[in-house]
C-alpha cells in the first residue's frame, strides 16, 4: 500500500490533540527520543512507515509546548492560530517557490503583496510602505533594516560628491572612502541582540551600536539630547542609523511615544539618519481596541508611521508558524539598490507591479510563508486580532498586579510611572523574587514545574524573570490562575 499522507497527518492531530497544555514535556520523553536517534545514517532506508512511526512516537512527544501550551511564556514565542496550520500546510503540500513573480503562472507572488499591504493596514501605517517583504523573523528583518538604513545614509552623501554608484555596486569600504565618511554608527536604546547581529553581518559592527537611554530609571527611552548630540557628528563624517526599541523585549516598553518620535523624525531628516525601529512584538499594540484600557499604549506605539524602515515578526504576535518575519520600508527604491539580483534572462518577468521578491529580499529560492499570515488577517480580521491581543495584555497585567501586591516578588521596570493601573504593560512582565537566594534559582524553580515556562534575564545586574504572553490561547482566568497558584508554589 502506497504511503499516505493524509492518514499520516489525522495521527500527528490526534498526538496534539492528546498532548497535555504542560509547557514542558516529561524529562524522560526527550531521553527517550535521544536514544532513539540512529548511530549514523543508514545505508538502507528505514522505509516511510518506520520513518513515521519513529517520528510520531519517539521525536514529537519531546517537543516543547509553544504550539500546544497555553503557558509557554519564554522568549516572545506565540503560538499557531489552526488557520495558520491549515495554511501552512497548504505552503508545503504545494511548495511554491515565490522568488519571481509571474502572474501568469502562480497567484502566490500576488497574494504575497495582499498579504504584505493589509499587514500595513493592520498596523495603520497609512501610504507609501512600497518596500515591503516578508523574512524568516525579526533578526533578518533587522537586518534589511540596517543595510538599508546603510544604503541610504550613505548614498546620500555620495550623490552630494557627485557619484553614479552606491553602496550595493561599490561596497562598504569603496563608498565611504568616496564619500569622506570615517564610521557608521547604529543609535538605539536596550536593542535587542539581533540589532547587534545585524550591524556586525551589514559590516557597521557590534562595537558600532550604542545605547543612549534616557535615565537609570527608564534605561529603555531614547535621550534625545545625546541622540542629536550623537547626530550632529555628522560633520565629522560620522554618519548614523538610529534603531528604536517599539517594544523592548525585557521590558516590553517603548523608547518613543507620541512627541519624542515627531522630534526623532526631524532630528533624522535634519541629519541624514535613517529612521528604523525594531517592533517585532511591539508594533502590534497599535493594533489594540481604541478604548480607555490601552490608551497608553496606543500613545507609545504611535509614530511609527514616520519611520524609514520598520521590522516586524508574524510568528510571535499573529500566531503563524516559524520562521515568518516582516520588513517594511517607506523607500522601495533603498531596497532594490541593496537586494538587485542582477537578473539572469530566465528571472526576468513580463509585470512590474509587483516587484520579485529576489530583488528585494535576502533570498532568491523562498518558502511561501506569506500564506498563513494572510489566512490569519482574513480569518479574523483586524477587529477579531485587536481582541485576541486585548486578552494577551490583560492577563500580562493581571500578572503584573499580583507580583504588584505580593510581598514574595517585586515588579520590575516600573520606571518613573506611580500610576499603578498597568496601563503601560503590554505582553511582557519583569520580575524578580525579593529574597536573593529564591532568586538565584527561581526560573529553574519556575521552569521545574513544567507546568509554565519562563524566560531567565538580568535587570540592574541580577538575576530576573520575564514573562511573554503572545499565544492566542490565552484565557485570562485560567491562565491567570495557572501563573498565580506557580509562583505561589515555588516561593515556599
Ligand atoms: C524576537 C525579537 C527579535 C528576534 O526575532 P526573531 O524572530 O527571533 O529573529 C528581535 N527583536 C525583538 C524586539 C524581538 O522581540
Amino acid at each position: 500500500m502506497a504511503f499516505s499522507v493524509s492518514s499520516s497527518y489525522a495521527k500527528i492531530r490526534s498526538i496534539l490533540d492528546e498532548t497535555p497544555n504542560d509547557a514542558l514535556p516529561p524529562p524522560s520523553s526527550i531521553t527517550r527520543g535521544v536514544e532513539s536517534l540512529p548511530a549514523h545514517l543508514p545505508s538502507n532506508g528505514l522505509g516511510e512507515e518506520a520513518t513515521e512511526a519513529h517520528l510520531l512516537s519517539d521525536i514529537c512527544p519531546g517537543f516543547n509546548g509553544p504550539k500546544t501550551s497555553s503557558n509557554y511564556y519564554g522568549f516572545v514565542t506565540g503560538g499557531v492560530f489552526p488557520i495558520a496550520e491549515v495554511a501552512d500546510n497548504i505552503v508545503t503540500a504545494f511548495d511554491q517557490n515565490v522568488q519571481v513573480h509571474l502572474p501568469d503562472q502562480s497567484i502566490s507572488t500576488i497574494v504575497e503583496d495582499k498579504a504584505l499591504s493589509m499587514l500595513v493596514n493592520l498596523l495603520r501605517l497609512g501610504q507609501g510602505w512600497e518596500g515591503r517583504i516578508f523574512t524568516t523573523g525579526a533578526t533578518g528583518s533587522n537586518i534589511l533594516g540596517l543595510a538599508c538604513g546603510r544604503e541610504a545614509v550613505i548614498n546620500s552623501r555620495l550623490k552630494a560628491a557627485g557619484e553614479e554608484q552606491g553602496v550595493g555596486e561599490l561596497g562598504l569600504l569603496g563608498a565611504c572612502a568616496k564619500a569622506g565618511i570615517k564610521e557608521i554608527q547604529v543609535l538605539t536604546t536596550m536593542g535587542h541582540g539581533s540589532l547587534y547581529k545585524a550591524a556586525s553581518i551589514v559590516g557597521i559592527g557590534r562595537a558600532s551600536v550604542k545605547d543612549i537611554p534616557f535615565s537609570e530609571a527608564e534605561p529603555w527611552r531614547i535621550n534625545l539630547d545625546s541622540l542629536e548630540k550623537e547626530l550632529k557628528r555628522e560633520k565629522e563624517g560620522v554618519v548614523s542609523i538610529v534603531a528604536l526599541s517599539a517594544g523592548e523585549v525585557n521590558t516590553g516598553r517603548f523608547a518613543t511615544d507620541q512627541s519624542s518620535i515627531k522630534a526623532i523624525r526631524d532630528l533624522c531628516t535634519k541629519y541624514g539618519a535613517w529612521l528604523h525601529a525594531d517592533g517585532a512584538f511591539g508594533a502590534f499594540a497599535r493594533c489594540l481596541p481604541a478604548t480607555d484600557e490601552f490608551s497608553s499604549l496606543l500613545t507609545s506605539s504611535s509614530g511609527l508611521e514616520l519611520l524609514d524602515s520598520l521590522t516586524g515578526d508574524a510568528h510571535k504576535m499573529l500566531n503563524v508558524p516559524y520562521d515568518c518575519g516582516f520588513f517594511l520600508t517607506r523607500s522601495s527604491s533603498t531596497l532594490s539598490s541593496v537586494f538587485q539580483n542582477p537578473n539572469a534572462a530566465y528571472l526576468a518577468t513580463d509585470s512590474v507591479s509587483i516587484p520579485s521578491p529576489l530583488n528585494i529580499g535576502l533570498e532568491n529560492s523562498r518558502r511561501f510563508r506569506a500564506l498563513p499570515v494572510y489566512a490569519v488577517l482574513l480569518a479574523y480580521g483586524s477587529a477579531g486580532l485587536a481582541e485576541i491581543f486585548a486578552r494577551q495584555v490583560r492577563l500580562a497585567r493581571g500578572i503584573a498586579k499580583y507580583l504588584q501586591e505580593s510581598n514574595r516578588y517585586e515588579l520590575l521596570a516600573q520606571g518613573q510611572d506611580q500610576r499603578g493601573d498597568f496601563s503601560n504593560t503590554h505582553i511582557i512582565v519583569i520580575f524578580r523574587a525579593r529574597e536573593e537566594d529564591l532568586n538565584q534559582v527561581l526560573v529553574k524553580k519556575i521552569n521545574g514545574t513544567r507546568k509554565m515556562y519562563v524566560s531567565g534575564t538580568k535587570w540592574d545586574g541580577k538575576p530576573a524573570v520575564r514573562v511573554a504572553v503572545s499565544t492566542w490561547k490565552v484565557d485570562v482566568e485560567r491562565d491567570l490562575e495557572l501563573v498565580k497558584g506557580v509562583l505561589d508554589g515555588v516561593a515556599l
